[in-house]
C-alpha cells in the first residue's frame, strides 16, 4: 500500500491547491456584505462557464440536491415527463420525477449509446402534453456524451421544459444555456469544477420561471421561489457553505484564466490519449468516439478477469484509483477520470498503472504499449 495517491475517479476529483488555500480563509458571516460580493462574483463568472443570464443559485447540496431541485420546482404530481435514459444517472433523475408524482414516459437508448434525437422528436409529437424533458448532459456512468444543443432545439418548439443533468460534464464539456435552451442545468462541486463535494448549481430560464411559481409539488428546503427571494439581497436561504464559496471562485478564476475554449481542448486532447492507450492495450472501449464523453473514458474488462480485480491492484500497488462500473456494469467496466484539475502527465500515471495492474492480473499486457500512445498523442504524432 503507498501513501501517494492519484484519485482518477469521475469525483470527487482531485483539488488545486490554490483552491484548497482559499478554502483556509477565516470563515466569514453568509449575511455580511462581503460574503453578498463574493456571491455575486461567482454568479457573475458561473454565467460565463455556463454561457448563460439566467438565473442561477449556488446551493449547499450534492449534485443530486440540485437535480431534485429542479425537479421539486417543476413536476407536480400527474405532469408528463420525458425521461431520455443513457445509464444509471438518467436512471435516477427519472426515479426522482417518479417521487414527485410524475407520470413518466421513460426511454431506454442502452448503456453505451447516446440519445437518438429522432426518438425524441417522435415522443415528442406523440405526447404533445410532455411538461418536462429530462436529459443528462454527460452520462458519468457509460462515458456517454448526449447531444444537448440537438435535444434543446427539439424541446424549444414545444411547451416543455428542458432539465439538464450537467453535474459531471459541465467544465470538461462545452454547454450553451441560452443558446441551447437548457431551462435548468444542474451541476455540482465535486466533478470537473474542481472542488470538494458539497455545492451544487441551478440555473433557470424564464420559461422555467412560469412553471415554477406555479408549481404544486410540496418543497422546502428546495424551494426556488426562497432562493430566488434571497438572491435579491445577494443572500442565500439557508446557511451556505461558506468556505466552499471562496473555493469557488478560485476555481471559477483559474478556469477563466486558462481560458474555456482552452479547458475543453485539454479535455480533448486527454480523452484522445486515453482512448488511444486503451485500444494500443487491447482493451475495448464502452462508448464509441462519435459519443464518447471528454470527462471519462469508460472501459470493458478483458475476457474472465473482473474489473474490480483489475482496479484493488492499481489501487494497492500504485495508489491509482479509478471508479468501477454501475448497475449493469458492475465488476464488467472500469472509469477512468480525466475531468477538472487533470494533465497530461496525469494520464501517463494512470496508463502506466493500468499496464501494471493488469500485468499482475494475468493480462498478456506490452508493457509501455499504451503509455508510449499517449505519449504520441501529446507530442502531436498521432
Ligand atoms: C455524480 C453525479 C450525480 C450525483 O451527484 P451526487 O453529488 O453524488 O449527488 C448526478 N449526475 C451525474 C451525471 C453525476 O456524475
Amino acid at each position: 500500500m503507498q501513501d501517494k495517491q492519484y484519485l482518477m475517479i469521475p469525483g470527487p476529483t482531485p483539488v488545486p491547491p490554490a483552491v484548497t488555500a482559499a478554502m483556509s480563509k477565516p470563515i466569514i458571516g453568509h449575511r455580511g456584505d462581503e460574503f453578498a460580493r463574493l456571491h455575486k462574483r461567482i454568479v457573475e463568472k458561473l454565467q460565463r462557464v455556463f454561457q448563460t443570464r439566467n438565473d442561477i443559485f449556488v446551493v449547499t447540496h450534492s449534485g443530486t440536491g440540485a437535480l431534485e431541485t429542479a425537479i421539486a420546482n417543476t413536476v407536480s404530481p400527474g405532469d408528463k415527463v420525458l425521461s431520455l435514459i443513457t445509464g444509471n444517472f438518467g436512471e435516477r433523475f427519472a426515479n426522482i420525477a417518479r417521487a414527485y408524482g410524475a407520470e413518466l414516459i421513460a426511454v431506454e437508448f442502452g448503456w453505451g449509446n447516446d440519445v437518438d434525437l429522432g426518438v425524441v422528436e417522435e415522443k415528442l409529437k406523440e405526447h404533445p402534453d410532455i411538461k418536462v424533458v429530462l436529459a443528462t448532459q454527460n452520462e458519468t456512468s457509460t462515458g456517454v456524451v448526449n447531444d444537448i444543443a440537438g435535444i434543446g432545439a427539439l424541446v424549444a418548439g414545444t411547451p416543455a421544459l428542458l432539465l439538464v443533468d450537467g453535474v459531471s460534464g459541465v467544465g470538461a464539456i462545452e454547454i450553451k444555456v441560452d443558446e441551447w435552451n437548457v431551462d435548468m442545468l444542474c451541476v455540482a462541486s465535486q466533478k470537473a469544477l474542481m472542488l470538494p463535494p458539497g455545492l451544487a448549481m441551478v440555473t433557470a430560464s424564464e420559461k422555467a420561471w412560469e412553471i415554477i411559481n406555479k408549481n404544486q409539488s410540496p418543497r422546502f428546503y428546495f424551494s426556488m421561489p426562497a432562493y430566488k427571494k434571497s438572491y435579491e439581497k445577494l443572500n442565500t436561504a439557508y446557511t451556505p457553505g461558506v468556505s466552499l464559496f471562496y473555493g469557488l471562485e478560485a476555481a471559477l478564476d483559474m478556469m477563466l484564466a486558462e481560458g474555456m475554449p482552452n479547458v475543453f481542448a485539454r479535455h480533448a486532447l486527454l480523452t484522445r490519449a486515453t482512448r488511444a492507450a486503451i485500444k494500443e492495450i487491447g482493451l475495448k472501449l464502452l462508448a464509441e468516439d462519435r459519443c464518447a464523453s471528454n470527462a471519462l473514458t469508460a472501459v470493458w474488462s478483458p475476457e474472465g478477469i473482473g474489473a474490480d480485480e483489475i482496479r484493488k491492484v492499481a489501487k494497492n500497488h500504485y495508489g491509482v484509483a479509478f471508479a468501477g462500473g454501475q448497475g449493469i456494469l458492475k465488476g464488467k467496466a472500469m472509469r477512468i477520470a480525466h475531468m477538472g484539475f487533470c494533465d497530461k502527465t496525469d494520464i501517463l500515471v494512470a496508463v502506466g498503472a493500468l499496464e501494471m495492474a493488469l500485468a499482475r492480473v494475468g493480462y498478456p499486457v506490452q508493457l509501455g504499449a499504451g503509455v508510449r500512445a499517449a505519449q504520441e498523442v501529446f507530442l502531436g504524432r498521432s
